[in-house]
C-alpha cells in the first residue's frame, strides 16, 4: 500500500517550511497527483533521537500544530528513541576526526584497515565513490556527489539520522518521501544506504525550501515563522495554505489540494516577515 510519513523532530516547534513539507506529504497521500492510486495511508513517526534536545513537550506541540493545519496521519508508530539500529550489512569506520579536520583532507580513517583504531569516535559509512542518481517526482532525474561520510552511530552507540531514517522508512513500509529540498543531500546518502542493505527505495519529491527574511534557513532564531506564533498573531491555517499552497502547484482549500508537479517551484523561497 502506498505509505507516506511525516517525521518531525521534536527539538523544535514546526514552522512554516514545516508546515509546508508535511502539508504536500498529507496531500500526496490523500489527494495523490495523476499516476498515483488514492487510498494510501500516512504515518506520524517522531524522530527523537537526539537525546539531548528531544522533548515530549515539544512532540506534543507539533501534533497539535499538524492537527490545526489540517494535517491528519492514521498511525502514530513507535518512536525512534524506542528502537534499536545495528551496522550489520554496512561498510563503516571509526572515525573521530573534527569537521574542520575532515574538509582539509586531514582524515585518514576511511582508509585505514578495518579494526585500525585511531582515535576513537563515531562509525561512518563508507559511501561508495561517484555521483548517486535519484529520482524526484518534480525534477526528474538527478546526479548529486555523495558528500562526506556520514556518521551512522555516535561512539556511544546511539544510532544517527541518516541509518535511522532508512532503517525506519523500511521497516515502517514507507513507499514516498515527501520533505524539504534542504534534504536533497541527504538523500543522495540514503539512496546509498538502501542500495548497500538491499533495502527499497522509495519515490521522493522536495518541496521547496522556505527561508526567514534575513535569507537563512528557518530556525529558533525566526519565531515568528512558527505555527504557535503565527496562530497566536491571529494567522488562520486557511490563511496559510493560501500562502504555501502555490508553491507546491496546489490551490486551497488544502483538504482537496492537489500537486501540481510541473508547478513545484525549484528554488528556496524567501519570507517577507
Ligand atoms: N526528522 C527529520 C527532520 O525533521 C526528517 C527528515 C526526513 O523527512 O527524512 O529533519
Amino acid at each position: 500500500m502506498r505509505t507516506g510519513r511525516l517525521a518531525p523532530t521534536p527539538s523544535g516547534h514546526l514552522h512554516l517550511g514545516n508546515a509546508l513539507a508535511f502539508g504536500a506529504a498529507w496531500i500526496s497521500v490523500r489527494n495523490p497527483s495523476r499516476g498515483h492510486d488514492a487510498g494510501g495511508r500516512l504515518l506520524l513517526r517522531i524522530e527523537d533521537l537526539d537525546r539531548g534536545r528531544a522533548r515530549e513537550d515539544i512532540a506534543e506541540s507539533q501534533r497539535a500544530d499538524l492537527r490545526w493545519l489540517g494535517i491528519e496521519w492514521d498511525e502514530e508508530v513507535t518512536p525512534q528513541s524506542q528502537r534499536s539500529y545495528t551496522l550489520e550489512g554496512l561498510d563503516t569506520y571509526q572515525c573521530g576526526c573534527s569537521r574542520a579536520t575532515r574538509l582539509s583532507w586531514g582524515c585518514r580513517c576511511r582508509f585505514l584497515p578495518a579494526g585500525a583504531r585511531v582515535n576513537g569516535g563515531g562509525w561512518r559509512f563508507r559511501t561508495p565513490e561517484g555521483d548517486v542518481h535519484i529520482e524526484d517526482r518534480a525534477r526528474g532525474g538527478l546526479e548529486l556527489p555523495p558528500g562526506d561520510d556520514p556518521i551512522l552511530m555516535r561512539a556511544n552507540g546511539e544510532a544517527a539520522y541518516p541509518l535511522a531514517v532508512v532503517v525506519d522508512d523500511a521497516r515502517d513500509g514507507v513507499t514516498e518521501v515527501v520533505r524539504g529540498a534542504d534534504l536533497l543531500d541527504a538523500t543522495a546518502v540514503q539512496v546509498r544506504l538502501h542500495e548497500a542493505l538491499s533495502l527499497p527505495i522509495p519515490e521522493y519529491l522536495h518541496v521547496p525550501l522556505i527561508l526567514g527574511k534575513d535569507g537563512r534557513k528557518l530556525s529558533k532564531s525566526h519565531g515568528s515563522t512558527e505555527l504557535r506564533a503565527l496562530r497566536a498573531a491571529g494567522w488562520t491555517a486557511e490563511q496559510i495554505w493560501a500562502m504555501l499552497l502555490p508553491l507546491i502547484g496546489a490551490s486551497p482549500p488544502f483538504a482537496s489540494a492537489r500537486i501540481d508537479l510541473l508547478r513545484v517551484h525549484r528554488g528556496p523561497v524567501t519570507l517577507p516577515f
